[in-house]
């Protein structure tokens, strides 16, 4: 086959369809732009808590390692996930970020231009980039109108070239959490040749009754995603691991970049894992947060889906201030919040849940900023 490649310029089509990823604003540019001492950066989902002093004093003692490559494999890390979540360390995968797994499940699950991959819409951005970069079609079923899964809808979607079904529970943005048993039904339903993908990055704050982890032995085709970047306050070292079958386990350890999780990473993540007392502190916090956030909003006569994560998803009542000037309003105040035109919500808006202190301090300039 001839490549219809003409300069050195030219690239894969997939890559030329491509547009740059949108992260959320950083707290540096809005300090500078609008000039101001403070900047509150809730639009990441981040951990409010920021390092725990555990995970610091790891790093500080490790930073003379740097020089080293990492043990190929990451073991140390493997060995103490698979302690504490009491499975089969053969069962573990760990990669820079959930990014990283994401990216790696299209590609070793899916033959380019003959395997699907079926999702929600909205979805987590990464899911229709990296399945496009792989050469994957992406089918995408809407959430009911409530953002609640329709799981017939997703279902309808699946055929004997479906190899990746990826639900994100509790959901990013709405922050529902999808029930154990309807998760257990969908992955008895599916075709023999596809497995089924949980990503569970927020599971810690709906709580583990949520988890189809408990299941897992039962349910042969199912995988776990999850990530340190949200309780175990992580997000800038990029650390993400899933549970897989030991079989697809195996394949991606094969194929994964032999040091793409780097040795200060691994050392913060062990010390984080055994961190209880500030995992524990993160889930009350976010809790107490969420619910506050949601009661204090929907009494200013917001629509806010019930939050099992840690932001919430709101709009705005109609015929006063919309979403753009709330979050132009928010900015020039010093808050940062994640308006979601990228999700193909322009009408809504998702606020991380922050300390007490931060919440309050949105809250009365949201207030201010409606009028109410
Ligand atoms: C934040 C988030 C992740 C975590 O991604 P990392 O690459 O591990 O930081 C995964 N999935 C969803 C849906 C998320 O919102």
């Amino acid at each position: 086959m001839s490549l219809p490649f003409t300069s050195f310029n030219d690239v894969r089509p997939e890559v030329a369809a491509f547009e740059s990823y949108e992260p959320g604003l950083s707290i540096a540019e809005i300090a500078e732009k609008y000039g101001l001492p403070r900047v509150i950066k809730m639009a990441s989902n981040e951990n409010p808590l920021g390092v725990s002093p555990a995970v610091r004093q790891a790093l500080e003692r490790s930073a003379g390692e740097a020089f080293r490559y990492p043990q190929s494999g990451n073991p140390r890390l493997v060995k103490a996930l698979a302690a504490l979540y009491g499975v089969d360390a053969g069962r573990i995968f760990v990669g820079n970020g959930s990014d990283e797994i994401i990216d790696l499940l299209f590609r070793v699950r899916a033959v380019p231009g003959v395997h699907n991959a079926v999702a929600f819409r909205p979805c987590f951005g990464l899911y229709p980039t990296q399945a496009r970069m792989a050469g994957v079609e992406l089918r995408q079923a809407p959430l009911k109108a409530d953002f609640s899964f329709d799981f017939d809808a997703l279902l309808h979607l699946v055929d004997e070239n479906t190899t990746l079904v990826i639900v994100t529970s509790p959901d990013n943005p709405s922050g529902r959490a999808a029930s154990p048993d309807e998760l257990e039904a969908l992955a008895r339903a599916l075709p023999p040749a596809c497995l089924l993908v949980v990503d569970e990055a927020y599971i810690e704050f709906a709580g583990p009754e949520y988890s189809l982890l408990p299941r897992l032995e039962r349910l042969p085709n199912v995988a776990l995603m999850r990530t340190f970047s949200k309780v175990y306050a992580l997000a800038g070292l990029r650390i993400g691991y899933a549970i897989l079958p030991p079989a697809i386990a195996d394949y991606m350890w094969r194929v994964r970049l032999p040091f793409s999780l780097n040795i200060l990473a691994e050392e913060a993540a062990v010390a984080a894992l055994a961190d209880t007392e500030f995992r524990e502190r993160t889930v009350e916090l976010v809790r107490r947060g969420r619910a506050r956030l949601t009661e204090e909003l929907r009494a200013m006569g917001c629509e806010v889906p019930p939050s099992m994560s840690n932001f919430i998803m709101f709009r705005l009542p109609e015929g006063g201030v919309d979403a753009k000037t709330l979050h132009g309003e928010l900015l020039r105040r010093g808050i940062i919040i994640r308006a979601l035109g990228g999700y193909h919500l322009p009408q809504w808006l998702r606020v991380s849940v922050g300390t007490d202190e931060e919440n309050e301090l949105f809250l009365c300039f949201v207030r201010e900023i409606l009028g109410a």
